[in-house]
């Protein structure tokens, strides 16, 4: 697959904070990507570099093959961002805002038919004449998603898109991005909501301090970090707990210890076969499953550097 968004090496500094600390990380055409990550991770620093909005200390960003420095026009035009933040002239009418959008990139007027198709899609045909100033949070958002979309981008961002909307605009922004994934455009989408990603994204990074801590596909990022809890109660063990057992442990009280298990290897036989070679009765076990929520917490606990 052609490469859509290309990142290499991405450094960003806002004085002694590093926002950004060399991230590389390729798109395929076509993907629906998510990018998650807590709040401060970075993320926006990544897409106002993308957009244009912020310069890079180092590094190498492209889009559709066009470098967003050395070749913005071009790169833009391929470019379709929503941002975070709610930024609007007030007084302007959602159709002008869109038409004036279009005009920027000198969309021409057969494709004004684009714009209706837009507010339809999107549940703006009857705000269509109104002021932005009169629409709520949830409808300004809507606005801002078609205004990214009025050039008809091959590559669309979204910054934290559902970040404070309704569960039913959510629905609606979800199947609005699943429907622009199926006719081809690649998506970028970031999110601090785990359910989001799941739901949406076949590959899924995750960013942490200014880092990509994880990239995968759902299901792979899910199997190969995934582990689970195992709490035993044992008969026999002395104080020096054997080294399997030891590796796992995360909290020891009395008779009982707790245990971190990898899910896609054998750690767990391994654990009960040292325990019978020392002798250590295993009286109890319990297991629970680890979901994408500790998953995500896991990854990005990892110590600031
Ligand atoms: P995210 O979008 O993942 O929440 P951001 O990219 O907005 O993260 O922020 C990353 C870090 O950079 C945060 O610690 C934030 O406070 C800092 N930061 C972002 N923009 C600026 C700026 N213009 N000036 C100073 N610090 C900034
Ligand atoms: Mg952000």
């Amino acid at each position: 697959m052609p490469v859509a968004v290309s990142i290499q090496q991405l450094h960003k500094r806002f004085g002694e904070l590093k926002a950004l600390n060399g991230v590389d990380l390729k798109i395929a055409e076509g993907e629906l990507f998510g990018l998650l990550g807590p709040n401060g991770a970075g993320k926006s620093t990544l897409i106002g570099i993308m957009a244009g909005l912020c310069r890079a200390d180092s590094g190498v960003v492209t889009v559709m093959g066009k470098d967003v420095v050395r070749d913005a026009a071009a790169s833009r035009r391929n470019l379709g961002v929503v941002p975070q933040e709610l930024l609007f002239d007030p007084f302007f009418k959602v159709r002008e805002v869109l038409q004036i959008q279009a005009g920027y990139f000198g969309v021409d007027r057969r494709h004004r038919a684009w714009i209706d198709e837009l507010l339809e899609s999107l549940g703006l045909a009857d705000k269509a004449d109104q002021n932005m100033r009169s629409l709520s949070g949830g409808m300004k958002r809507r606005v801002l998603i078609a205004q990214a979309l009025v050039h008809k981008p091959r590559v669309l961002v979204l910054d934290e898109p559902t970040a404070g909307v309704d569960v039913d605009l959510r629905q609606i922004l979800w199947s609005f991005v699943k429907r622009l994934h199926r006719e081809g455009t690649t998506v970028l989408l970031t999110t601090h909501y785990l359910e989001e990603a799941e739901a949406l994204c076949e590959r899924i990074g995750i960013m942490n301090h200014g880092e990509l801590v994880a990239l995968d596909s759902r299901a792979g990022l899910m199997e190969r970090y995934s582990h689970y809890q195992a709490r035993m109660r044992l008969r026999g063990m002395g104080d020096n707990l054997p080294e399997p057992v030891t590796a796992a442990l995360t909290r020891r009280e009395g008779d009982t210890v707790w245990l971190q298990v990898a899910h896609n290897d054998d750690q767990l036989a391994t654990i009960l076969a040292a325990l019978h070679e020392h002798q250590i009765q295993v009286l109890e076990i319990e297991t629970a499953e680890q979901n994408l929520e500790d998953l995500f917490l896991e990854l990005t606990q990892v110590k600031r550097s």
